[in-house]
Parts: structure tokens; C-alpha cells; sequence
């Protein structure tokens, strides 16, 4: 955890963070809800980790996991498709979105073949989302247009654009569709990422971690954990010019609309 938060937030939803890659995560969860979190949607990037989030899904935990399934772009081997679509259909009606899917053209770098092969696997996830009444969390680096574009051909809306750190011209678009984006704790520091947030209505902003990704802290770079949402929120109170507070309230509530919630925690 980096830091330490003064009890000021309470039913914080952490929209992003990928559990599998945090040990040990009990205490990481307790730290968590000492920070006011009180769930997390937990990402999955492949069949193992969307197993394991729907594993911890069913436990007792200091937080309430919601999980996601779905194939990153980055992930993309042999067979995992199969697998991962197989889950999705099986768990539907546990899953808080298929997640996280979308395109990576800085991985793919000059790779046409990859980039299309990215494209079918997206579109093949955003129509499983479409046909079971999911949302989905995107992962555009580097494609935030082909994204938005395959998003608006799926029908699918809305949407989560996490991170989003893409053109301005594109972000119009994705607003314009009623769609959203997420303050990861890189909102401290990344010119484009708080340029990005402070376009969007903060009506359309939900928080994350997308945890363990590390952050900059002075010249360290430390891993991240949910506890650290508090972060990603007082970087968007600082650049949407409002009380923490009121931040927290909003984006928890945006995120009650994207992920349907209470239906989601009901089911
Ligand atoms: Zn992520």
C-alpha cells in the first residue's frame, strides 16, 4: 500500500484490479477495507485468472470480489479463447462484465497479423457480452479508435474504457456513445491520463487500481494494491476541482450504474 489513508471514504468500489497477481491478498484486502473499499471488480486476463476470481467470489473476504472473465490482448495463446468463452457461458450470471478485452497495437507493434487477430478476438468477446447482458472493461493502448469503433459496431453500451490515456478527438466519441472511463492512480502524474479525465463529465468516471500495476513514487516505482484507491480518487478530485468526498460518491454511484448494481450483487 503505498501511503496511508485517514478513514475519510467508505463503499468504495475498486472497478479493476487483478487479484491474482497480489500475495499475499488477505491482507491485502483487509488493508482495503481499512481504506473504505468495499468491493472490487476483480479483471481476469486469461482462463486461470477468471477462475480465480470467481473463486474468490464465493468466499468470505474483508471485501466483496465481483468477477470478471475474458481474454487480454496480450494473453492471446492457442486455445485460451475456447476456454475463456466456455467460462463466460457457463458463469453469466455471476460475472460483473467480461473483462479485460480490447486491443494492444504497442504490443502488436507493426504486426498486421497480430492486430487483426486482436480484432477477431475482441469482437468474438464484445458479442458474448452483447448476448448475455454484460458490460465489458476495455483495454485499448495504442488502438483507442479501432476500440471505440469496434465497441459501437458490437452494439454493446456502455462500456468501461479503463485508463483511458488516448486522443481527445477519440474520447469525444466514446463520451458521445455514453460510454466510460476509470482514474487508475497513474491520475497523479500521467499527463495524458488526467487530460483524459478532465474532458469526461465526472458523472461518467468510476475509480480503480487496475492493482498490482506499480506507481512512481519518487524515484521508486511501488507495486499497487486495492488499498490504494484512495489515490485514484484524490487525483480526481484534485483535477475535477471538487471535495474527495464528492468524487468518491459520484464515481461509486457511476459504477452502481455501469456494473447494475444491485443486480449484480443480488443474483
Ligand atoms: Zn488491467
Amino acid at each position: 500500500m503505498i501511503g496511508s489513508s485517514e478513514p475519510l471514504f467508505s463503499g468504495l468500489i475498486d472497478c479493476h484490479a487483478h487479484l491474482e497477481e497480489i500475495d499475499p491478498l488477505l491482507p491485502a484486502l483487509e488493508r482495503a477495507a481499512a481504506a473504505g473499499v468495499a468491493t472490487v471488480i476483480a479483471a481476469a486476463v486469461d482462463a486461470a485468472s477468471a477462475r480465480l476470481a470467481l473463486r474468490l467470489s464465493e468466499r468470505e473476504l474483508p471485501v466483496a470480489v465481483l468477477p470478471c472473465a475474458g481474454l487480454h490482448p496480450t494473453e492471446i495463446v492457442p486455445g485460451e479463447l475456447e476456454a475463456v468463452a466456455a467460462l463466460i457461458g457457463e458463469n453469466h450470471s455471476r460475472l460483473a462484465a467480461v473483462g479485460e478485452i480490447g486491443l494492444d497495437y504497442w504490443r502488436a507493434k507493426k504486426d498486421e497479423r497480430k492486430k487483426g487477430e486482436q480484432r477477431r478476438i475482441f469482437r468474438f468477446q464484445l458479442e458474448l457480452a452483447r448476448n448475455f447482458g454484460l458490460t465489458a472493461v476495455i483495454h485499448s493502448r495504442g488502438a483507442w479508435d479501432d476500440c471505440r469503433r469496434l465497441v459501437g459496431e458490437s452494439g454493446l453500451q456502455p462500456v468501461l474504457f479503463h485508463w483511458y490515456s488516448g486522443p481527445l478527438d477519440v474520447l469525444e466519441l466514446i463520451l458521445a456513445d455514453g460510454h466510460y472511463l476509470s482514474a487508475a492512480p497513474a491520475a497523479a502524474g500521467s499527463p495524458p491520463h488526467r487530460a483524459a479525465l478532465a474532458a469526461a463529465p465526472l458523472s461518467r468516471i468510476v475509480v480503480e487500481t487496475d492493482s498490482p500495476v506499480p506507481l512512481k513514487r519518487g524515484e521508486e516505482r511501488v507495486p499497487t494494491e486495492p488499498a490504494d484507491l484512495p489515490v485514484s480518487l484524490r487525483a480526481l478530485a484534485e483535477i475535477k476541482n471538487c471535495r474527495p468526498e464528492e468524487a468518491a460518491a459520484s464515481s461509486t454511484a457511476a459504477a452502481r450504474r455501469l456494473f447494475r448494481f444491485p443486480t449484480a450483487q443480488d443474483r
